[in-house]
């Protein structure tokens, strides 16, 4: 991504065939790649600028850590993951499982995603097992009209225009079920995918097998293999039988209006859904 922090060589003019800034608004430190690693990878490849917001620290998952430990563990992680792809990072110093919607994170919030200025912003869905997904869903919900009202956090300019927002697929039904508007096979990168998951080890190979009581046996790529793929795996089965693995994604009503098949056609992927 050796273009990121040099000017918009398109002089700000916007291209329609891609996104060219994509944030992944999530909770933890892996929620950005458990949920969408496909989409940022595939598209990192094409070029765009990727960003990965966690809005806590990561500090809880972990059977035999503290927390100083552990956040410190995860950060490092984090931008171990990250620089696979070239992405740029940001951690909140706000402890795991204690993330509220409040106000003053809706500020921050605004202030990070415009000077990120995403055209494309994904992020949990609002029902969701994890408090801390749910006040991640929430806290984008809020902040998505108001990126672009002046007076509203005016220490940062506002936008032109919200980004299109999507929600990643989830398997929760109550009060409705995930509707999967966007999807995309990711047979092709779920190596990298692996790889960016491995960078969590303090996660994927010991707090995640500890909590959902499946130890880790034999070789840890393939238990990682089986441990994930089992989510793309049922994507797939349900909205892209041609593929293996496919992450999907729902859009918020509250960004962009963009029809699901323009944002199939920008990702650079058949529609499917
Ligand atoms: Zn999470």
């Amino acid at each position: 991504m050796s273009e990121r922090n040099t000017p918009d060589p398109s002089g700000g003019r916007k291209r329609t065939d891609s996104f060219d800034r994509i944030l992944f608004v999530g909770a933890h430190p892996d929620d950005a790649e458990f949920h969408a690693g496909g989409l940022m990878v595939s598209q990192a490849r094409r070029g765009s600028r990727i960003g990965i917001f966690c809005l806590t620290d990561g500090s809880a998952g972990h059977q035999a850590l503290d927390r100083v430990s552990l956040a410190r563990r995860r950060a490092t992680e984090a931008a171990q993951a990250a620089e696979l792809i070239g992405a740029e990072l940001e951690i909140w110093p706000v402890p795991d499982g204690e993330l509220e919607p409040s106000l003053g994170n809706r500020l921050r919030l605004i202030e990070a995603i415009r000077a990120f200025a995403p055209d494309l912003l994904l992020t949990h869905r609002l029902n969701d097992y994890h408090p801390d997904h749910r006040a991640t869903a929430q806290l984008v919900q809020d902040a998505c009209y108001l990126l672009r009202v002046p007076n509203v956090a005016p220490g940062t300019p506002a936008l032109r225009r919200d980004p299109v927002v999507l929600a990643a697929a989830d398997f929760f039904t109550r009060p409705a079920p995930f509707r999967a508007d966007v999807v995309l096979g990711t047979d092709s990168v779920i190596e990298p995918v692996l790889d960016m998951l491995s960078c969590h080890a303090s996660q994927v190979f010991e707090w995640l097998p500890f909590i959902s009581d499946t130890p880790l046996k034999g070789d840890p790529r393939q238990w990682l293999r089986e441990f994930y793929g089992a989510r793309p795996k049922a994507l797939a089965r349900r909205h892209a039988p041609d593929f293996t693995y496919a992450e999907a994604f729902e859009v918020s009503e509250y960004g962009h209006r963009m029809a699901a098949s323009e944002i199939q056609q920008r990702l650079g992927v058949p529609l499917m859904a």
